[in-house]
């Protein structure tokens, strides 16, 4: 596939096989996805016209189960960058040992120029055409970039009313009166704060007062800051795709939420100065959190950043160029986005469990057993990258991929 982002992907996986000699026909089982199915959607817009619209859904393995993974709206999506989202995702499933392969789905669409009734349309349509591949036991979606509960409400109807009986377990980060789970919408950046705070304490920095970094205010940027403040972390820049604010006592991460509600963007808020949100990236602090969009740390800033954690709650933040550079220098402490941002998922994974049982967890539960299993894959993360002596990212796609391969080996080869 002639695709950048899957390359990446690919090059990523090859570095690491080699590093781990795993055997060439284990090796090329891993790295291709099962299956790759493209659809295509005719929708009525609300001005009458027709628009065919382009979708992908990815299923990188089933080895160990179900596959697992978002559905994106984004007028960039192609069948490259769903691939290589649905093999990252495998390795982050199999880091926290979850019973998933990984999947990724998208449209190539722009949901903001669409009207909620041309996105529901939209949505329907995707559902029945993935319909004979997608299932409880075989493919289960969740909101990515572009796509919310709503979006998954309708998924669950469309396959519902198929089946004849309400199946809640097809997708997840539904609405909890559809039988969502408590505590999935701030999941995500509750486990970006949890990690990065563990980090803290690794290195001996106290918690209390230690400074943060965020970029992106979105679902993972709010919530990681208002955890971190919760923490006693002074949270003093903040950046979104307005701008960026800066305060050196630390933002009411309340107030700011109320002006971002308000506003559309922090920019502007008065209980901060504005600064620009390249130099945010660049000042002292203890904690670094970019959770906004791919490849924002770069060859160009990773020799300036001057943080003590890197904490990557988006996905992909750090290209190769700069990771070699962060490794090289070895003042910094990278949590990698694979276990950083593994919040989402894992509750996720609680959500499916909760739908198969007919069962409903309290927020408490969910965000004990979460720590549970961040604390987990962060020890063996930590001890595999001092026995191997390798970075914290070849330790974790390591952990993964060692996970997929042992299983297929078991399974052996049909037929
Ligand atoms: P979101 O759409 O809710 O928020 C994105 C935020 O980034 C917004 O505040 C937006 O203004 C900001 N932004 C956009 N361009 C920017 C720029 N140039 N500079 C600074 N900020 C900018 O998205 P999200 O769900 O918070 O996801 C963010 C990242 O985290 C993505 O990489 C996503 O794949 C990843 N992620 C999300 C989840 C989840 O559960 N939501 C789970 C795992 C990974």
């Amino acid at each position: 596939m002639q695709s950048p982002v899957f390359g990446m992907a690919v090059e990523q996986f090859d570095q690491v096989a080699d590093f781990l000699e795993l055997e060439e026909e284990i090796r090329e089982r891993c790295k291709w996805p099962k299956r790759m199915i493209t659809v295509t959607m005719p929708v009525r817009l609300d001005d009458g016209r027709i628009e065919v619209f382009f979708g992908h859904r990815v299923q990188h393995h089933l080895s160990r189960g179900p596959v697992k993974g978002g559905l994106r709206y984004h007028p960039s999506v192609d069948l490259g960058e769903v691939a290589a989202l649905a093999m990252w995702m495998n390795w982050k499933c199999a880091l926290m040992r979850l019973p998933f392969g990984g999947a990724k789905g998208g449209i190539a669409c722009d949901p903001r120029a669409m009207s909620l009734g041309e996105q529901e349309r939209l949505t329907r349509r995707f559902a029945i055409e993935i319909l004979p591949f997608i299932g409880q036991e075989i493919d289960i979606m969740a909101p990515d970039m572009g796509t919310n509960e709503q979006t998954m409400a309708w998924l669950v109807d469309v396959y519902s009313t198929h089946a004849g009986h309400l199946v809640p377990g097809i997708v997840t980060g539904k609405p909890v009166e559809l039988q969502g789970s408590e505590g999935r919408r701030q999941a995500t950046g509750h486990g970006v704060a949890f990690t990065a705070t563990r980090a803290l304490e690794k290195l001996g920095i106290p918690v209390d007062g230690a400074i943060a970094v965020v970029q992106g205010f979105g679902n993972v940027g709010s919530y990681a800051a208002s955890t971190m403040a919760r923490y006693g972390m002074r949270v003093c820049g903040i950046s979104d795709v307005s701008g960026a604010v800066w305060n050196d006592k630390g933002l009411n991460i309340l107030a700011l939420n109320e002006h971002v509600a308000e506003h559309g963007g922090v920019a502007g808020f008065p209980g901060g100065e504005g600064i620009d949100p390249e130099e945010m990236l660049l000042q002292e602090c203890d904690v670094l959190v970019p959770a906004a969009l791919e490849r924002v740390i770069t060859k160009n800033n990773a020799g300036k950043l001057r943080c003590r954690v890197l904490a990557e709650g988006a996905n992909g933040p750090t290209t190769p160029e700069a990771d070699a550079i962060i490794e090289e220098r070895g003042d910094v402490f990278l949590v990698p986005d694979v276990l950083c941002n593994a919040g989402g998922v894992t509750v996720s994974y609680f959500e499916w469990v909760q739908n198969l049982q007919r069962m409903s967890w309290t927020e408490q539960e969910v965000m004990a057993k979460l720590e549970t299993m961040l604390e987990g894959a962060f020890v063996r993360l930590l001890q595999f990258a001092e026995r191997e002596k390798v970075g914290h990212r070849t330790a974790a796609l390591a952990l993964g991929i060692c996970e997929v391969a042992e299983v297929k080996r078991k399974r052996g080869l049909f037929p």
